[in-house]
């Protein structure tokens, strides 16, 4: 890894030199909430519409890789004959800048699974090769449980990462194509000073994480509490809605739909994410439910979290972003989930 330090008046350059190679997106704001400023990743024109000093995004990074829903294929019929088209739907390179340390460690997560695993999905490997990762380093939320999963910092999947340390830029750099795009502007080699204050924003950051969740041996505990009271308690509390899936940057379950034309001469198939607390989930053709009632389908998602993906993977698969718990109407949070299977007892901060 190479170190430079760069001034803040040089990032308006840095943004024009990207531009000029490539689609830009990043954080922007989309609107003020009544809890305050809301913020998501877009397409970027203009260097003034760039907030790299945002909260944590409505949805992740992960909209970029795998969206929500996408054709895989179409199909037509012509007389005797037919033809199939599938695209990737890789069009330019993305520069996709501001990203923080939790989403850059879900994407490394994906990564696991949709692009390293014996069937890598193309669409999303296609993706991840043409997306330049700019990190931002960013300051806790009071929802953020990042460093309990081990995800406060990040050591790889991105090409530059970025530290801001006041007047000047700290600027970690990974790939040659990063090092190139900083030969553009004037960028000096860290000195002693600049070492300190990079430890200091470290222990700054560090001294504001709220205590977070004890995940200590969780695996082995989940396996000890799968009939545990709690579930049910924190089931009746799920609408089995899926919003806590769709905000996740780590949940890559998906459903593949197909439809034929009412001309019968056409047809698409369709990948759409799907979300393991959603009712259909786990139903299979001749509509047994295997996991017919809330609380099920809510402790397989815990299960697939943070038991089944550490056994085949050595981390969980959460971030500790905070977004479920953000937007969940039943008010169910991971860390007090845990906390209950942890204790045995339904946590009655957010009891109704
Ligand atoms: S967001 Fe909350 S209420 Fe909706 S499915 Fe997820 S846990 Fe249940
Ligand atoms: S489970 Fe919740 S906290 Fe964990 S990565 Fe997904 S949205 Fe973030």
């Amino acid at each position: 890894m190479l170190f430079r330090v760069f001034s803040r008046y040089e990032l308006p350059r840095l943004f024009d030199i990207f531009s000029a190679a490539a689609r830009v997106a990043g954080p922007v704001l989309l609107e003020q909430g009544a809890k305050g400023p809301i913020f998501g990743y877009r397409d970027i024109e203009r260097f003034e519409e760039l907030r790299l000093d945002h909260t944590i995004t409505r949805m992740s990074a992960k909209s970029f890789f795998l969206p929500h829903k996408e054709e895989l294929a179409s199909f037509s019929i012509d007389g005797e004959s037919w033809e199939k088209s599938n695209s990737l739907h890789v069009t330019s390179p993305v520069i996709l800048m501001g990203v923080h340390p939790c989403d850059i460690n879900a994407l490394n997560k994906l990564d696991k699974v949709l692009l390293k695993s014996d069937y890598p999905m193309p669409h999303y490997a296609a993706r991840r090769e043409n997306t330049f990762i700019v990190g931002h380093d960013c300051m806790p939320e009071p929802g953020c449980f990042c460093r309990s999963m081990s995800t406060d910092t990040v050591q790889h999947g991105f090409d530059m990462f970025l530290t801001d340390l006041g007047d000047k830029y700290f600027a970690e750099i990974l790939s040659n194509t990063g090092y190139n795009f900083l030969d553009g502007i004037v960028t000096e080699e860290p000195t002693e000073d600049d070492h300190r204050l990079f430890r200091d924003k470290a222990e700054r950051r560090n001294s504001t994480f709220a205590p977070g969740v004890d995940t200590t041996d969780l695996n082995k505990i989940l396996d000890m509490e799968f009939q545990s009271d709690v579930w049910q308690k924190w089931g009746e509390r799920c609408f089995s809605c899926g919003a806590c899936a769709a905000v996740c940057p780590t949940c890559y379950c998906y459903g593949v739909e197909e439809s034929v034309g009412l001309d019968m001469k056409s047809a698409t198939k369709t990948r759409r994410l799907h979300s393991c607390n959603l009712v259909d989930f786990a139903r299979v053709a001749g509509g047994h439910n295997f996991r017919p009632e809330p609380h099920t389908r809510m402790k397989y998602r815990y299960y697939h979290k943070h038991r089944g993906f550490v056994e085949a993977y050595e981390e969980p698969l959460c971030v500790g972003c905070g977004r479920c718990g953000d937007s969940c109407l039943g008010g169910i949070t991971v860390p007090e989930v845990i906390q209950s299977v942890r204790t045995e007892e339904f946590n009655a901060r957010t009891q109704a």
